[in-house]
């Protein structure tokens, strides 16, 4: 199911990105395709010009520039003379024959196009004109941009067809287009290449939530089921049982429904943790009153199993935490029955709070029977509970998670290590707004 989604989704990714780098890069190809043809052929009627005054102000031909101008602009260039050919350009491949189709085919494609315009009558001793076009050679499909010049001295008339390939732009244009394709297969392998690492990291958090969402539902099952089969096994031994008998099993039902009542109570308050409608009411609290509060409530407790309960307070006035303190009551609580549970009998509690540059610091140490450096990174997660630990009933391994979600909705910290006492030390820090 991962797989696949992770799968969909790189292509997704990939394809929508490829999409949108090909129609951009076929955009930029015709844009620049375009300009390659306009610059040819604006630098093609920038000779043709150059050609055609140079001729106008040549009393006899230079043959010398001619070719220099041929061989320039990688041109084949004919003159012709009242209509009669007289000077061919040596730097044409073609063969002779070719040549002479080349020509013959390019004035007629002029003569076709351009009605010969009536030459202007100016006070010059001659007139010219010249125009270009394309056009395409019969023989081999090559195309041309072709340029005819006319000049008129006299009686005589002087044309000079130049003619320009196409076939180094055509060449050109075509590597390009190579270059574009390879960069485009390219880009689009790194493209699916960083979509999958990409959607990969997205989608690791949900697939690790599910997972959570998975162990958590499984571990609760369990941890219902016991409570469960002892209320229904003393249900049917209470209905057998004579009178007399009757009032154990029930007292069995009533306990182990008051443990599956707070197992369910801690359940429904991770859920409202992780639906973020877990209710945090702040309010300004005087957290070293709070903190005495906790301390009578479990010193009874402590006494009972031969523990010395202490808090240690700051001397002066304190100044009040914004902070929901049924809440925190709740995680001092979690820290003080965890203390009382996994501290051996005459062993030591010590409750204390701190306060300072705006952070309020609130610790439980004991000597009781310590947490290992491996189940430290363990104990806030949910159902996690210590080997030593497993056997106790009444233990679902779900305080600390919530001391932890507690503590969290505060902006605050939470953590443990091992106590100046001998056992642990869990703390908290929170931010006095
Ligand atoms: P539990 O209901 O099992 O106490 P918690 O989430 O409160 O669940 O604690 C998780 C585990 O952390 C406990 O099972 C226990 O192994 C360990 N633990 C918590 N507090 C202490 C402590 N003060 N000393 C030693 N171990 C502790």
């Amino acid at each position: 199911m991962y797989k696949k989604v992770h799968l969909r989704l790189t292509i997704l990714c990939a394809g929508i990105t490829a999409a949108i780098m090909i129609i951009m890069s076929f955009c930029y190809l015709f844009v620049s395709e375009a300009g390659l043809y306009r610059n040819q052929n604006n630098s093609f009627k920038n000779d043709m010009n150059t050609i055609t005054t140079n001729l106008e102000h040549q009393s006899v031909i230079s043959m010398e520039w001619l070719s220099k101008m041929e061989a320039q602009g990688n041109y084949t260039l004919f003159v012709l003379d009242n209509g009669v050919p007289f000077l061919y350009n040596q730097l044409t491949s073609l063969p002779e024959s070719e040549k002479y189709e080349l020509l013959n085919e390019s004035l007629d494609a002029y003569n076709n196009s351009f009605l010969t315009l009536p030459l202007s009558t100016a006070s010059t001793p001659y007139t010219s004109d010249h125009v270009e076009f394309e056009f395409t050679f019969s023989q081999n499909q090559e195309k041309y941009f072709c340029g005819v010049t006319q000049i008129e001295r006299g009686s005589s008339l002087l044309q000079v067809v130049v003619l320009s390939s196409l076939n180094p732009l055509k060449q050109q244009i075509l590597e390009q287009r190579m270059h574009f394709i390879f960069i485009n297969i390219f880009a689009i392998l790194l493209l699916s290449l960083f979509s999958f690492i990409f959607t990969g990291k997205l989608l690791r958090p949900i697939l690790e939530n599910q997972q959570r969402q998975t162990a958590f539902v499984a571990s609760a099952s369990h941890e219902l089921r016991t409570p469960l089969a002892v209320i229904l096994s003393s249900a049917e031994c209470c209905m057998d049982a004579p009178i007399e008998n009757k009032e154990k099993f029930l007292k069995n039902i009533k306990k182990e429904g008051l443990r599956m009542s707070a197992l369910i109570n801690d359940l429904l308050t991770l859920s409202n943790s992780d639906s973020q409608s877990f209710p945090i009411r702040k309010k300004p609290t005087e957290l070293d009153t709070l903190l005495i509060n906790a301390y009578e409530s479990f010193e009874p407790l402590a006494r009972e199993k031969s523990l010395s309960l202490s808090i240690e307070l700051p001397n002066n006035t304190l100044p009040l935490c914004n902070c929901d303190p049924d809440r925190i009551s709740q995680v001092v609580s979690i820290f003080l029955h965890n203390a009382i549970c996994y501290t051996p009998e005459n062993g030591k509690i010590h409750l204390s709070l701190f306060y300072k540059k705006g952070i309020y610091s609130i610790s439980v140490k004991d000597n009781g029977i310590g947490i290992s450096d491996e189940e430290k990174k363990k104990i806030f997660d949910r159902f996690y509970r210590a080997e030593q630990s497993r056997s106790t009933k009444g233990h679902f391994g779900l305080g600390l998670s919530i001391a932890y979600e507690i503590v969290k909705s505060h902006n605050g910290t939470i953590g443990v290590k091992d106590s100046v006492l001998g056992g642990s030390e869990f703390f908290i820090s929170l931010p006095s707004s």
